[in-house]
């Protein structure tokens, strides 16, 4: 089995947590290796339905051990209450099964506050961020000034590090903001009780995943969003501020020299995108309203409407060229059952230039979508877990696809539950 990644290829939502759940089962380690509570990846299994926001999907399974890397942005408060929320609901979480980084640096309430603020100042130019604090949160990091979790090991350096940071973060929220400051006092007092409850989860991560290669373990990654989110290769500035390709998988986990040997890609048979940014195959009116429905699209993390369209190739094409996808698997077909002729984006017009190649971003503005409409099947198939008993049109659309963006297509998902999946291998 060795290294998987299961990332995003298009612009997050696409059901990864769906995967990522249905596939531990061979792994032994899931990783989480960017991003922070600002996903939503939702996994339906015997203890119920779940939005997971930086906890790793495999933490349903027993015998399974998570790992929270140092290329995520860590909020202590926003995981312990989701610790809190899955522990109630009977799921085990202790440091036998969640390891977190040492690596890693801390979210911090200034974070969450600077992107609410900055989104509010932007208004009508607002990035649509979901105000979790990951923006300033990367660009402290950059700035070489977060407190790494293993800090909290080393409390009387951790005190004066803190004192400057919070001297520093309040005169931004005065001068720049006219907004309240923390103070330092309360910043400890957070970081006691939040930074304190996280402590027994710290290790050396990168160590952890080393011995764990060596004995022949399973470590599957985990992505949050999907390729045209990733900060160098996305929609840029309408990405996040993490990478989410596979290739950054074992950096942001700690272990730079573990090969990723298999990537899985995940597809939505639609396109759908939270948030500004170009998005060419956008439906609107009644058209979006039904898919939205049927596809049940709102965010899971802020219950936001999601913006829906037909499935984009051109997009899907480069998403897993950038993600390096070696298979791919394709997720809720069965939502498309309703559609009598289905559009699929081949190539974009783009100033009168036929291109099937996704452009530089700013020109995506201009760009139109090239239909062609595939037949469609007409019938529930959410039931169906064998290849051979789809019906003819549903595999042709599964065909259209892989050939287009020239990769495999292996999974199938046909709902939301575990078993609803139809492997094709
Ligand atoms: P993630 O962030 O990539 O994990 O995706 P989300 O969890 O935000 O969105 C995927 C949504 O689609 C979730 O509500 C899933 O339960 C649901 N879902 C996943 N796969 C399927 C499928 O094949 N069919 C249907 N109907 N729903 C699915």
């Amino acid at each position: 089995m060795g290294t998987c990644a299961v990332v995003g290829v298009n612009w997050g939502d696409e059901g990864k947590g769906r995967m990522v759940d249905l596939i531990t089962e061979d792994y032994d380690v899931v990783v989480r290796y960017q991003g922070g509570g600002n996903a939503g990846h939702t996994v339906v299994n015997d203890h119920g339905k779940f939005a997971l926001h930086l906890l790793p999907s495999g933490i349903f399974r027993d015998g399974v051990v998570n790992v929270l890397g140092n290329g995520v942005a860590l909020d202590p408060e926003n995981l312990l209450k989701e610790i809190g929320e899955l522990r109630s609901k009977g799921v085990t979480i202790t440091p036998s099964n969640l390891r977190i980084s040492e690596r890693a640096s801390l979210l911090m309430p200034w974070h969450r506050k600077l992107d609410e603020l900055e989104e509010n100042r932007l208004g009508d130019h607002r990035f649509g961020s979901t105000k979790q604090g990951i923006a300033p949160f990367y660009s402290d990091k950059y700035q070489k000034k977060t407190i790494l979790a293993g800090e909290l090991l080393y409390p009387e350096k951790l005190k004066e590090h803190l004192k400057s940071l919070s001297e520093w973060k309040d005169l931004i929220l005065k001068g720049v903001y006219g907004a309240e400051p923390y103070g330092t006092e309360q910043v400890e007092e957070w970081v006691d009780l939040y930074g304190g409850a996280i402590r027994p989860f710290l290790c050396d991560t990168g160590e952890y995943l080393k011995n764990a290669c060596e004995k022949g373990k399973n470590i599957l990654f985990e992505a949050q969003l999907g390729a045209l989110r990733d900060l160098d290769y996305g929609i840029y500035p309408f990405t996040t501020s993490s990478n989410t390709l596979a290739s950054y998988a074992p950096i942001g986990s700690g272990c730079p020299s573990i090969p990723v040997e298999r990537v899985i890609g995940v597809v939505k048979a639609y396109s759908t995108c939270v948030g500004e940014g170009p998005f060419v195959t956008e439906m609107r009116g009644e058209e979006a309203e039904e898919l939205r429905e049927k596809g049940a699209e709102y965010g899971a993390k802020t219950g936001r409407p999601r913006r829906v369209g037909a499935l984009d190739l051109v997009a899907t094409r480069y998403g897993a060229e950038v993600q390096n996808a070696s298979e791919i698997a394709l997720t809720k077909l069965d939502v498309l059952s309703y559609m009598e002729c289905i559009p699929v984006c081949t190539a974009y017009l783009v100033n009168g230039i036929l291109t099937e190649r996704f452009p530089f971003p700013d020109s995506l503005d201009a760009a139109e979508p090239v239909y062609e409409y595939l037949e469609g099947w007409m019938c529930d198939i959410s039931g169906v877990r064998r290849w051979e008993d789809l019906p003819r049109q549903a595999r042709d659309y599964v065909r259209f696809l892989e050939d287009a963006v020239r990769c495999p297509v292996t999974y199938v998902s046909v709902g939301p539950e575990r078993d609803s999946i139809i492997f094709r291998r």
